[in-house]
């Protein structure tokens, strides 16, 4: 069993076949995400803490929740605009 996810954009090692959820890349709404499994999700989020250790406070990456994202393949809540 290899370490991927056939639903997931990150770069692995994943969560083979794992629920994977929307990440939002910006701060507007529906303006792009990314689809991420568990793991890379995790990283994604580290690597963005790192990040905001070096940006200044105006330009800070959101850090959302996994739970707080939006399950990809899965009937979207229309009413999650946060
Ligand atoms: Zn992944």
């Amino acid at each position: 069993m290899s370490e991927s996810n056939a639903m997931c954009d990150g770069s692995g090692p994943c969560v083979p076949g794992g629920r994977v959820r929307l990440l939002p890349l910006g701060s507007i709404p529906d303006h792009g995400n990314v689809i991420l499994c568990r793991a890379c999700f995790e990283r994604e989020l580290q690597y963005r803490r790192e990040r905001n250790m070096e940006l200044g406070a105006d330009c800070q990456f959101k850090l959302p929740a996994w739970a707080d994202c939006a399950i990809y393949g899965e009937q979207a809540s229309p009413s999650a605009q946060v």
